[in-house]
């Protein structure tokens, strides 16, 4: 398939509940590209797998047909809500896709559930994958088959299953005032949500969901993706890591434009901003030269998306989930400041009266403070960091005895704030923890609720 525009490669996200077949899903989708060797290419970048679009129409899911513009999907390969949370870009999410694996003999759980509130609250388009229908009993596999290929070959009495299954899926996501349907069936994707079932096993199933995501890209983000690959590159930093011989690295998502060895970039520490030169980009080698002794390939410049590590002097102190800027030309001062407002645009609202909330990143302080808010709960204070005495004793002060809160995701609590609990003046203040957004909201809401009795 001949490109004729430059749009950029949409970048998907893989969320679900754990056990639930995420990593499988990858590990799948990547390896179907040792099978592929003729559409070939689907190239390992650094934490990313793209998919070339020729691997996925060959693979020949429902939407063979479509005609089809974008070059293909770029998979984050760290799953789960800390890459979607973490990674922001351009004041959103940085994935423009999304796929919800579900465990179709398991049905929801808290995760699943945590997942469908943040692709909610940013907008983003997603399929739900009906994942292990190969665990239903007298299943018969049909390896890597689209799934009304392989449903087709399926006896009555597991139709029936797959169908029940797709029902309960279908109804509790309508409790959560989703409307979805089975992904064959569905005629108008900007109100129904997609449901494929899949076996990230066996493959089943992955080609239709290859599709849908192509699907939705192509109707819902054109625009979007239209943005460019040429001009300067920007991009969001995955993780900060050392690298034997070259130091401090940043492994990043180029979501825009183009960067080149020499570029000057602008990247984020906790408090300022940090001006560097590119040293370096590496990609993963590919398996065939898996011999040769550098981990690395040296490349001179990538185009958005790829996945991508840069080496530069002044790397210590980038905190992983801010942004990379490339300054070109005259922009220099522009971009440091939309970078610098980047780390201190942390899109929460406060509020003159409400809790305080505490998360590991900044993306989760913002899906938290976006939950609540949802839910009519006010934010006094939002911070990314441990929780420290100094909120214990903050929050001790707080009027209103429904606030007297701190809500801690993904982040521990100091000893130092814990005996400041035991002093009078914190003895009304509660603090939740948790992982699970969810959850912790039901927490506070049920101590909350038992305050006003
Ligand atoms: P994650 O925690 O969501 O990343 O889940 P994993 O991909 O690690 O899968 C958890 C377990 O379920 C592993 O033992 C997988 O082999 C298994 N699994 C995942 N997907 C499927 C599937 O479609 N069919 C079957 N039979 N097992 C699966
Ligand atoms: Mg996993």
């Amino acid at each position: 398939m001949t490109q004729t525009s430059k749009i950029r490669t949409p970048i998907v996200c893989v969320l679900g509940h754990v056990d639930h077949g995420k990593t499988s899903l990858l590990d799948k989708i990547r390896g179907s590209s040792v099978v592929d060797t003729e559409a070939g290419a689907i190239t390992q970048h650094i934490g990313a797998t793209v998919v070339p679009i020729d691997a996925i129409t060959q693979m020949g899911g429902a939407l063979s047909k479509l005609t089809v513009s974008i070059p293909g999907l770029l998979f984050i390969d760290t799953p789960g809500h800390h890459a979607f949370t973490t990674l922001r870009a351009r004041g959103g999410s940085l994935a423009d896709l999304a796929v919800v694996v579900v465990d179709v003999n398991e049905g929801f759980k808290p995760q699943t559930i945590e997942a469908l509130q943040i692709l909610r609250n940013y907008k983003t388009p997603f399929v739900i994958a009906a994942n292990k229908v190969d665990r239903i009993h007298g299943w018969r596999v049909q390896e890597n088959a689209p799934f009304a290929t392989t449903f087709a070959k399926q006896n009555e009495r597991v139709q029936g299953i797959v169908e029940t299954k797709l029902y309960e899926l279908v109804g509790k996501l309508s409790d959560l005032g989703f409307n979805s349907e089975r992904y064959d069936r569905v005629r108008d994707f900007a109100r129904n949500i997609a449901i494929v079932p899949t076996s990230a096993i066996t493959g089943e199933g992955i080609p239709d969901v290859l599709m849908m995501l192509i699907g939705l890209a192509q109707r819902y983000m054109t625009e979007n993706l239209a943005m460019s690959v040429e001009g300067p590159g920007a991009g969001t930093v995955l993780e900060v890591k050392e690298e034997r011989g070259l130091g401090t690295t940043l492994d990043v998502i180029l979501y825009d434009g183009t960067l080149s060895v020499g570029d000057e970039i602008v990247v984020a520490g906790h408090t300022q901003t940090i001006t560097t030169k590119v040293r370096s980009l590496l990609k993963p080698r590919p398996m065939s030269e898996i011999l040769i002794e550098e981990k690395f390939e040296r490349v001179k410049s990538v185009t958005a998306a790829s996945g991508i590590k840069v080496a530069a002097p002044k790397l210590e102190g980038v905190i992983a989930g801010t942004p990379l800027r490339v300054i070109r030309g005259e922009n220099r001062d522009a971009v440091v400041e939309q970078v610098m407002n980047e780390i201190q645009d942390i899109q929460v609202t406060l509020a003159e009266e409400g809790v305080v909330i505490k998360a590991d990143t900044i993306g989760a302080l913002e899906a938290l403070s976006k939950e609540l808010d949802s839910q009519g709960i006010g934010v006094m204070k939002a911070e990314v960091g441990p929780v420290t005495r100094h909120d214990v004793i903050e929050t001790g002060t707080i009027k209103n005895p429904l606030y007297s809160a701190i809500i801690a995701f993904n982040t521990p609590t100091l000893p130092d704030a814990v005996d400041a609990l035991m002093e009078t003046s914190a003895s009304n203040v509660s603090i939740f923890e948790g992982g699970v957004i969810y959850k912790l909201l039901d927490d506070y809401v049920e101590w909350r609720e038992e305050k006003k009795r």
